[in-house]
Formats: structure tokens, sequence, C-alpha cells
């Protein structure tokens, strides 16, 4: 029966929950903030991220009116950058239709953009006391392990049977508390990767993948699809201090951030200063800047990077391209970590 997991679980996670800045005074905002950004990365990456955001935007009204372009800055090595446009949405919403207050209600809470069953479950329990489960990666594989679930827990389905029978058994005095034990469990215990950590498992004796040795057997998941796979020329255009990027189009991956100037496929030295003559510059030398390789959900650029030093121009603005210094490039433009590999360029002296 699963309901004997509440009292082990909770009981556990009281003696050796980890201390976290967002545990510490778990409001909705709070609470709202971190479970989006620990959707992408991992916790103690996430610890700096959250301090920074809240320092610049303590509340749903500062979140509301931060200009897209601070906001996509504050984000900048999270990735997901529409989910930060749509915390920003729904901010906009609770403003207008809750009085700036997150509301005390599942399904309203549900209904905001980017809110779904996992984050709405975790605000609503933790900050609200809402009996709501939130079930992530984390809590499916505890659940499939313990339940032996034979489908596929990547399908909406499975993920709805589990949700309805943790709702069944969410303790009404502590719900928060128990879904952080289950999302625990799967962080520090019942992990992803390499062998879970059973021996020191509160729920061992609960756990049917462990009673029949078939642990690694759960949880089922269909194989996923092969990455498409995309080949990039980069340029790192110089010009004496500055560098060319350029803003993505408004829609699609990375809408509305800035990039370093690119082109579809492997192109040789020739093609590429025949490319930065057709923009209006004059090449003066040509080197290259390394492979790199950056992996999205569905999409994987395969990049090779040239550093071409063009002669002095006095424009910030040729066509398209947008020349910034290296304090710019920093502080002001937005650009995604796809192109770390070659930030150095941009943001250190040589
Ligand atoms: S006993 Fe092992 S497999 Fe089962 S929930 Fe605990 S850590 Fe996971």
């Amino acid at each position: 029966m699963l309901e004997e997991i509440v009292e082990p679980l909770l009981s556990w996670y009281r003696r050796n929950k980890r201390e976290l800045p967002w545990r510490t005074e778990p409001t909705p905002y709070h609470v709202w903030v971190s479970e989006i950004m620990l959707q992408q990365t991992r916790v103690e990456a996430v610890k700096g991220y959250y301090a920074r955001f809240l320092e610049a935007l303590p509340g749903v009204p500062e979140l509301a009116d931060c200009p897209q372009e601070k906001l996509l800055k504050l984000w900048e090595g999270l990735g997901y950058y529409n989910r930060v446009k749509n915390m920003q949405k729904a901010a906009i919403k609770i403003r207008e239709s809750y009085g700036g207050e997150m509301p005390g209600d599942y399904e309203k809470i549900l209904s905001l953009p980017g809110i779904g069953s996992y984050t709405a479950g975790a605000i609503a329990s933790i900050a609200f006391k809402i009996p709501k489960p939130a079930v992530d990666g984390n809590v499916l594989r505890v659940i499939a392990r313990i339940t032996e679930e034979p489908e596929d827990i990547l399908k909406q389905k499975t993920k709805r049977k589990i949700e309805d029978m943790l709702e069944e058994i969410m303790p009404a005095a502590c719900p928060g508390e128990f879904n952080q034990s289950l999302m625990e469990l799967g962080a520090t215990v019942c992990m992803p990767n390499g062998p879970a950590r059973c021996q020191v498992c509160p729920v061992k004796d609960f756990c049917l993948a462990k009673a029949h040795e078939k642990v690694v057997e759960y949880p089922k998941k269909a194989p996923k699809k092969a990455r498409r796979i995309e080949e990039k020329t980069v340029l790192i255009l110089q010009n004496d201090r500055e560098y060319a990027i350029h803003k993505r189009p408004p829609g699609g991956l990375l809408a509305g951030l800035y990039e370093l100037p690119n082109l579809e496929g492997y192109r040789s030295r020739e093609e590429i200063l025949s490319y930065v003559e057709e923009l209006g510059l004059t090449p003066l030398y040509i080197s290259g800047a390394g492979e790199a390789k950056h992996i999205f959900s569905h999409v994987e650029w395969r990049m090779k990077g040239y550093l071409i030093r063009i002669a002095a121009t006095e424009e910030k603005k040729i066509g398209e391209l947008i020349f910034a210094d290296k304090e710019e490039a920093k502080g002001k433009y937005p650009i995604p970590s796809a192109f770390s590999a070659y930030r150095k360029y941009i943001e250190e002296d040589f």
C-alpha cells in the first residue's frame, strides 16, 4: 500500500533535508522562482541564479515591470528562455487578475502561463498547504520503482496515474513537506544515474523494485528520438575592441536573444571571407577559434568558430550587426550559453 511510505518519508526528510535558500522563507514567489529554475539546472548552480534574480526582482510587481532584455540577462546561462518570458506573462496576469498576489487556489495557479501541474502542485502545497502532488522526473522515478509501474513514465497518462495515486495519500497537515520529501529522495537517494542507495532508503521495506531486485529496470521509458544535428560556422568578428553580435528572430529557438553571427553548415575560409565582404566589412585576417557542441532538447548544434579581424569601423551598427564592447557583451546583451565556448573572445582581454 503506497500510503505506508508517508510517515517514514516525512520523518526521514525532517532529519535529512538540505538547507536551501528557497526553503527558509517559502513564499509563493520564492517557491515559484526556485521551482522554475530547478527544472533546468542542478541545485548547486541554481543557488547563485536564485539570489541574483531575487535581488533584482524581489516580487511579482518587479517581475511584471522588468524590461525584457534585463529579464533575459538575469536568466542568461539557465537556458529555456521561454520559461522566464512566461513567468513575466504570469506576473502580469497575477497583477491584473489577483491584485498582485499569487492566488491560493490550485486551479488558478495552474491556469497561469508557463505553470504546469508540477509547478502548480509545488506552489500550492509548499506555500499554501493545499494537498496537491508535485510530480517531476524525480518523483516519477521514485514512485515507478516503489510500485513497479509497468508503463512508460514519459507518457502523460502514466504521469496522471501517479499524480492520482499521490493525491490519495497526501497528508493534509503537511502536503508541501511530503512533496519535498519525495523530491529529496529522488535527488539524493533514489537517483537516476548510478545505483540507487537502497540501503539507506527510508521506504526500502515498501519498495517492490527493491524487493524483486529489479531497481535498474525501473522506471520504464520508451527510447528517445535522436536529436537533429545542425552544423554551424560561428564568426567572431573583431572590430578593434568590439565584437559583432546579432539579435535572433522574435520566434523559435532562443528567440529575442543575441548571438554571434553564424552560418548554416561548415564553411571554408574563402567562403567566410567573401561573406564578411558581402556584409560591407573588410576582413584583415582569419584564424580558427575551435569546435564546440551545444545540446538543446531536440537539436544539437555542432559549431566551428573563426576569429576574423576586420578593418576598423566607427559604425556601431552595420546591417543587422551590432558592435558591442566587452562590458556591453557582459552586462547588456543576453547571449545564450550555446555560444559559451566562444564567449572568452568577446568578454576577456587578450
Ligand atoms: S528502495 Fe531503492 S529503488 Fe526503492 S525507492 Fe528506495 S532507493 Fe529507490
